[in-house]
């Protein structure tokens, strides 16, 4: 049997090896290799190579394949002197990573240099326990929660689509929900928009919908907007700086206007709407994919339009598509898995089936296309004096 610093010494011939100089040369190029952290907690805590990514060397396996996908991305593993990550590094060319190399020296060397470290803002116990189910997850993670924590969401709409996802974004951590909507909750909203409740009724949507959200999750800061969006109020309302916008609208000028705002503006929005028995998501990302102009570059002639009176929606389907629409804010947010972008999610309540299809960004699309015709924001007219309920 091998002792330990036999056994060390046969690994790290197994090995590549770099120094702390020659870590720092290469984390200076421009696309510099992913540094891996794997001591443990509290060590990081204290202390850590700018944008390295952290996982334990007791789940380095476990973990690395869902944190680090492409198998041919260059690969700097490091622990404090050099020999857990020597381990780790030998285990991470087992494991099929093409171009591992080990820090030797650890990060003892790399801060005895004077080389630039940063210290991770940590979670406090609360959070830790509270958000554990997604600590446990490498797709979201610390670092994950922390850009969920950050991150500002707007709801345009606090209905059918925004309750489900209001309170899934709370329940997750975002940090920041703005909610603009004008209405106050009615009897007839309650069959569907489970942010409020019966207590509520004649209450302000957005001061009704703060207080639950509050009461879910104390992290989560609620801004409301008690209005209706509108060509007059959009800008201030966007002043902000949001990262994604979620549209629960119920009308047609409200979903032009989102739009509009989204393009000029740069911000992703979750795009989700729902008739009767059927409901639709996709995202539409300026610069990645379609805008809802390109899809429909008007609203529909009033005669076209649904009527106020068929507006009616099985209380369950705005759950299903407003989750859809958290689920896609929060893949937006921490920038994994592949979103709807470029794709629009059919459901079919009564039948049970999804299907989709693909949608394109149009050239000639009156707002993001080449040539753009529409430059200012355009309010239509509501097509109903009582406008289908979202
Ligand atoms: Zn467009």
């Amino acid at each position: 049997m091998a002792g330990y610093r036999e056994l060390l010494a046969r690994v790290k011939e197994e090995i590549d090896e770099i120094s702390a100089v020659e870590a720092h040369e290469r984390h200076a190029q421009p696309e510099p290799p992913l540094f891996v952290d794997v001591r443990e907690t509290d060590e990081w805590e204290e202390g850590h190579i700018p944008g390295a990514i952290y996982t334990g060397r007791g789940r380095l396996e476990q973990r690395i394949e869902g944190l680090v996908p492409d198998k041919s991305r260059p690969l700097v593993v490091y622990c404090s002197a050099g020999s857990r990550s020597a381990f780790a590094a030998k285990a991470l060319a087992d494991l099929g990573y093409e171009s591992v190399v080990n820090l030797a020296g650890g990060f003892s060397d790399w801060k005895r240099n004077g080389y630039e470290t940063t210290i991770p803002r940590v979670l406090t116990p609360e959070q830790r326990s509270r958000y554990s189910r997604h600590l446990l997850i490498p797709e979201v993670g610390e670092e994950g929660q922390q850009r969920l924590l950050d991150a500002r969401v707007l709801l345009v709409g606090a209905g059918g689509l925004g309750s489900p996802a209001s309170l899934y974004l709370a329940a997750a951590g975002v940090g920041t929900l703005g909610i603009v909507d004008g209405d106050v909750v009615d009897e007839s909203n309650l069959q569907r928009q489970i942010v409020h409740s019966t207590d509520r009724l004649g209450e302000p949507k957005v001061a009704s919908a703060k207080r639950t959200i509050e009461a879910l999750n104390p992290d989560v800061n609620v801004v409301p907007f008690e209005e209706r969006l509108t060509s007059e109020n959009v800008e201030r309302i966007l002043e902000g700086g949001w990262d994604v916008i979620i549209d629960g609208a119920d009308n047609f000028p409200t979903r032009y206007l989102v739009n509009d705002a989204s393009v000029w503006h740069g911000i992703p929005v979750v795009h989700g709407s729902i008739y009767r028995f059927e409901g639709q998501a996709t995202v539409f990302a300026p610069g990645a994919g379609p805008c809802y102009r390109c899809l429909f570059p008007t609203p529909p002639p009033p005669e076209l339009a649904p009527s106020c009176a068929e507006g009616g929606v099985l209380g369950v389907l705005p759950g299903i598509i407003g989750s859809l629409q958290a689920n896609e804010a929060l893949k937006l947010i921490l920038a994994r898995g592949d979103t709807l972008v470029g794709r629009l999610l059919l459901f079919d309540a009564l039948g049970t089936t999804l299907d989709e299809v693909q949608v394109r960004r149009d050239p000639y699309c009156p707002v993001c296309g080449d040539s753009p015709t529409i430059t200012e924001y355009v309010d239509y007219v509501e097509f109903c004096a009582t406008p289908v309920r979202s």
